[in-house]
């Protein structure tokens, strides 16, 4: 039996009418960027998340540095963000010219709130939480130190749909929330797409008025701003999926359970989930420090498996400006050294996860 990493075919499949239907009827209406697609697919999004505005993106980067930007964060100002994330997050920080600031993560891959603090100087202006491969951050102590220090708070959401911290849904506990809906994320579009959430309306009109080159009105700019804009036929597709969602994350959640409940094998350590935070299970990620056997048995098997994520930010080539050596953020780069992502995707069929079970029990 092979068993990719990931299967995008089967959610497609699962609602191909719903989304044929959609596609179709918005190729037909002539109507292709900022329309009534965007508008419903913003109205709706926000109020599943539970914030009062949404502002439709051309990408989960865009969300970042476009969050960054009407926050008024730049050059000389210092942002924290955990060492581990995807490198998304860290440029959506450099691209408006200010400075990441790593902290370690804690044993569940998220933001150790525990090193926060030691990290904060006269230059910190935020903090970016990423709820990382789909477990919600202990949000509680983040937003204690934001009130304290006075610091902006933006949330990664990227791989966090619908997970709550005490019920709380992530991307509303600080200034913005950032979102990605590239294909492969708990809530995908069939191309790239992004979004913020926000409950403050001038963060939500600075937003809009960014992602259409700076400007409120037709050919009136008043700031330098991007094309950044969600179009009508991925708001369409992402309104099909969003109708949706509460079963696509209950079958994460149970098969995410299933591989906690079934997998025993020494030379494997099992995701944990901290109390109070919600896992929606992005990736269901375990380590090994055998993992270059593990991978290669594993590929015999034809199962796949991806590392989420081999390099951290602050080696990589891009981030050599930063001078930072190896060694610097020691539990990052163990994670870096042993992470693997086993299969995990909407439509994952009792058997197939069957497979994978055993095939990892007998290694
Ligand atoms: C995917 C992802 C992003 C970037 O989103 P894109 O839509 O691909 O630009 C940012 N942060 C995290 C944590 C991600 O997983």
């Amino acid at each position: 039996m092979k068993i990719m990493a990931n299967r995008l075919d089967r959610g497609f499949e699962r609602y191909q009418e719903e989304l044929e239907s959609k596609a179709l009827e918005v190729l037909r209406s002539g109507w292709y960027v900022l329309g009534k697609e965007v508008e419903s697919f913003e109205r709706e999004f926000a109020s599943h998340v539970g914030a009062r505005y949404c502002v439709g993106l051309a990408s989960g980067l865009d969300a970042l540095w476009l969050a960054f930007r009407v926050l008024g964060i730049g050059k000389g100002d210092e942002v924290i963000v955990q060492a581990n994330t995807y490198i998304a997050s860290v440029m959506g920080i450099t691209i408006n010219g200010a400075t990441p600031v790593f902290v370690e993560p804690d044993q569940y891959f998220n933001m150790d709130v525990d090193k926060i603090e030691e990290k904060i100087t006269a230059k910190t202006k935020a903090i970016l939480v990423v709820h990382l491969y789909g477990q919600a951050s202990r949000m509680d102590k983040v937003v204690d130190l934001c009130r304290k220090y006075k610091l902006r708070l933006v949330e990664d959401c990227a791989q966090s749909h619908d997970s709550c911290f005490q019920g709380k849904a992530t991307g509303t506990f600080g200034d913005i929330g950032c979102f990605s809906f590239y294909p492969s994320k708990n809530l995908g579009a069939f191309g790239d797409a992004g979004a913020i959430v926000t409950n403050d309306e001038k963060l939500a009109a600075d937003m809009r008025m960014y992602r259409n080159y700076g400007s409120e009105k037709r050919y009136y700019n008043k700031v330098v701003g991007a094309n950044s804009r969600l179009d009508e036929l991925q708001a369409g597709l992402l309104r099909v999926r969003l109708s949706h969602m509460e079963e696509l994350t209950a079958e994460r959640k149970k098969l995410g359970e299933r591989y906690l409940r079934e997998l025993r094998n020494e030379e494997i350590t099992l995701p944990g989930i901290a109390e109070g935070c919600d896992h929606v299970w992005h990736q269901f990620v375990i380590r090994c420090n055998r993992r270059e056997e593990l991978i290669q048995y594993l590929a015999e098997r034809e199962i796949g498996t991806i590392i989420h994520y081999p390099i951290p930010p602050h080696l990589s080539e891009a981030y050599g400006y930063l001078g930072y050596q190896k060694g610097a953020y020691p539990i990052t780069e163990r994670y870096a050294d042993t992470v693997l992502s086993i299969p995990m995707y909407n439509g994952m069929t009792e058997e197939e996860q069957s497979f994978v079970i055993e095939a990892l029990n007998g290694f």
